[in-house]
């Protein structure tokens, strides 16, 4: 039985292109459990990886999807059977191995956790790995005190996917949500996930003088870096913190460290890749009930196959909102 997946070839000048082909199960890379994948979607990284690969594919020919969620078609482990619902994301999956842009997919079980019930396959890569790295940086301000209290918490690149999915788990448990956008067109997207406060993009990207400027956020959850994060940082209250989570504006931090020392504040890395199981498992969990499902549906648009070379090109454009869904069955 043969199935579509999207190949990405590099030639003899290094010059990649991407392109449907059908393949065959023997084809696909070892693994002890095979997926019909029913939906992936588009990451800043997918965007990388259906291009000049960033650095981060390996070998060619190469399937890219760095995340899928679909129903398990065989098994080798025990922990997983025919039919059971899963959910992938991280472990370099579609960057140095095979990804989710395949009709079928054959990987490690270490990799997949088991879908909550109230989540349908289709919402899971609405999540996708944007959304659930929102939850991990919701999950690690809250273990370093957050609560609705607090004050307002802001979200940089608050259109994109990381950005929208943090926005409308933030406001949903009870937070004020300020978001910051380059796209002023963006304003009625994100008040309808519940951002109070708008912060046009270019009132805060460039760094100032003063290392201090008055207290204002509780807590961020940062998607671009750079200038900006390093403005931000001058701008939280009192022993507030950052979860760090993202370089759509640069990989630079031009700061100093006068925040950390005469504020406390705390600069949280966040890391969705090597996520532990446990981690993982209540990240689900935790989106299953409190992200708003109703607001998720807004956020989604919908893809096929043969439109990912073009939104690859958009997402390192900053030209996608919300989030990408990927049905590789369309
Ligand atoms: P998106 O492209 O969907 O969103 C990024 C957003 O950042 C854009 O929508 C835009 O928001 C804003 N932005 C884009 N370019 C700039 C710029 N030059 N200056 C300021 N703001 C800009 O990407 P994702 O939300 O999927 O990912 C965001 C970041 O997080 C990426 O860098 C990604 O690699 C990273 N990431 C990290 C993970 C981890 O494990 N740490 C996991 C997932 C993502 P707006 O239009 O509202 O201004």
């Amino acid at each position: 039985m043969s199935f579509n997946s999207l190949i990405v070839r590099k030639d003899d000048e290094g010059k990649t292109s991407a392109a449907i082909e059908n393949i065959t199960i023997d084809r696909l890379p070892e693994g002890n459990v095979t997926v019909a994948v029913e939906y992936s979607t588009v990451n800043y990284k997918d965007g990388l990886c259906l291009g000049s690969g960033g650095g981060m594919v390996r070998n060619y020919p190469h399937i890219p999807g760095i995340d899928m969620a679909g129903v398990v078609e065989a098994s080798d482990d025990p922990r997983y059977k025919a039919g059971d619902r899963v959910v992938l994301t991280g472990w370099r999956y579609g960057e140095v191995h095979w990804g989710g842009y395949s009709q079928k997919t054959r990987v490690n079980a270490d990799w997949l956790v088991g879908l909550p019930d109230g989540i349908s396959t289709k919402q899971a890569m609405a999540v996708g790995t944007a959304g659930i790295t929102a939850m991990f940086s919701v999950m690690s301000l809250e273990a370093h005190g957050l609560t609705p209290d607090n004050g307002p918490v802001l979200v940089t690149g608050a259109a994109g996917g990381v950005g929208s999915v943090a926005s409308a788990i933030l406001s949903n448990i009870g937070y004020e949500v300020a978001g910051v956008t380059g796209r002023p067109e963006s304003e009625a997207y994100l008040k309808s996930l519940g951002v109070s406060q708008i912060v046009a993009r270019e009132d805060i990207n460039e760094t100032v003088k003063r290392p201090l400027e008055s207290e204002t956020w509780a807590g961020c959850i940062d998607a671009v870096g750079g200038a900006m994060l390093a403005r931000v940082l001058g701008q939280m209250k009192y022993g507030a913190s950052i979860a760090s989570v993202g370089l759509a504006g640069g990989a630079g931090l031009p700061a100093t460290v006068i925040p950390f020392l005469l504020r406390g504040i705390n600069l949280l890395g966040i890391d969705s890749v090597l996520r532990p199981y446990d981690n993982r498992v209540e990240a689900w969990s935790r989106i299953e009930s409190e992200l708003p499902f109703d607001k998720l549906e807004s956020m989604i648009v919908n893809a096929k196959l043969e439109d990912l070379p073009k939104l690859g090109k958009d997402i390192l454009k900053g030209q996608v909102q919300g989030r990408v869904v990927v049905d590789v069955n369309a």
